[in-house]
């Protein structure tokens, strides 16, 4: 396969729920090995976009590419998909499956692979988040902390039965979101050692500034079905512009007001 220097491209990519254009024409590339942020008030679509991205929900219009490959089925009708990684904002952890069924969900699947070796991978995905001999527990055995390491551990796994040829695309959704800034602070070291392990490109859904700048390397910010503003996230940190202004000072007046989401 042809290997693409962009990881996303979209062109036009639109959705309507109802009368509502919910992303409307949006054009965007990430190249591969760059880290975006996409930020914006809740309900301007951000968690649409990686729904969109994952295979879960098809575009209204409009078209989108993932390392080079049109994108026009759902990720389980596909053949050859690409390897898109979605951590959910909460952990999503399976209640009845241990945590080691839980992470070697998708290794189980390859028939080649030994129960050993399936152990021994899920282990070490463990201890990259700094979790040990939990495996045999059950998901409500163990903190909302521990339970979203869980998840960010489950991200590191390589389904063998995706296109490995690629670096994977790891989205997370609001991975802080609720947090208090200390655990935010961990829970961001382990955004960026899981993108580095998994040798990855991300896209990091967020509206927690310090996650935003310490997990990212450009910006978009989506309001209203568009991208009002993009740039690095050193001119995110400086901008004038309206809508990052508001968005980093939580001003009431300014351009987004309720009213239009
Ligand atoms: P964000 O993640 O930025 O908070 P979402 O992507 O979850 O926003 O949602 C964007 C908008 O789309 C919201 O107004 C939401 O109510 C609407 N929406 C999302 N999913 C659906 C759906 N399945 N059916 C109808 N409306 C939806
Ligand atoms: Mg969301």
């Amino acid at each position: 396969m042809k290997k693409s220097k962009y990881a996303v491209e979209t062109k036009n990519l639109s959705i309507s729920w109802g009368e509502i254009n919910v992303l409307n024409q949006l054009n965007f590339e990430l190249y591969d090995g760059e880290k975006l942020a996409i930020v914006g008030p809740s309900g301007s679509g951000k968690s649409t976009i990686l729904k969109i991205l994952a295979g879960l929900i098809l575009p209204t219009t409009g078209e989108f590419k993932i390392f080079g490959e049109k994108q026009t089925y759902l990720r389980l009708d596909q053949n050859n998909p690409p390897d898109v990684r979605l951590v959910f904002q909460n952990p999503a952890l399976l209640g009845s499956l241990t945590i080691e069924e839980n992470v070697g969900f998708l290794l189980k699947k390859n028939k080649r692979l030994s129960k050993e070796l399936i152990h021994q991978i899920v282990c070490e995905c463990l201890a990259e988040v700094g979790l040990f001999n939990i495996e045999n527990k059950l998901p409500n055995e163990l903190s909302g902390g521990m339970q979203k390491r869980v998840s960010f551990a489950r991200a590191l796994i390589t389904d063998q039965n995706l296109n490995t040829q690629t670096k994977p695309l790891l989205l997370f959704d609001e991975p802080t979101a609720g947090l208090d800034p200390i655990a935010s602070s961990r829970i961001e070291d382990l955004i960026n050692k899981t993108i580095d392990k998994a040798n990855g490109t991300s896209i990091v859904v967020s509206h927690v500034l310090s996650t935003i700048e310490r997990t990212s390397d450009k910006v978009l910010m989506l309001y209203g079905g568009k991208f009002r503003w993009a740039g690095s996230i050193d001119e995110f940190k400086k901008s004038n512009d309206p809508y990052v202004f508001q968005f980093r000072h939580g001003k009431l007046d300014g351009p987004m007001q309720p009213k239009d989401i």
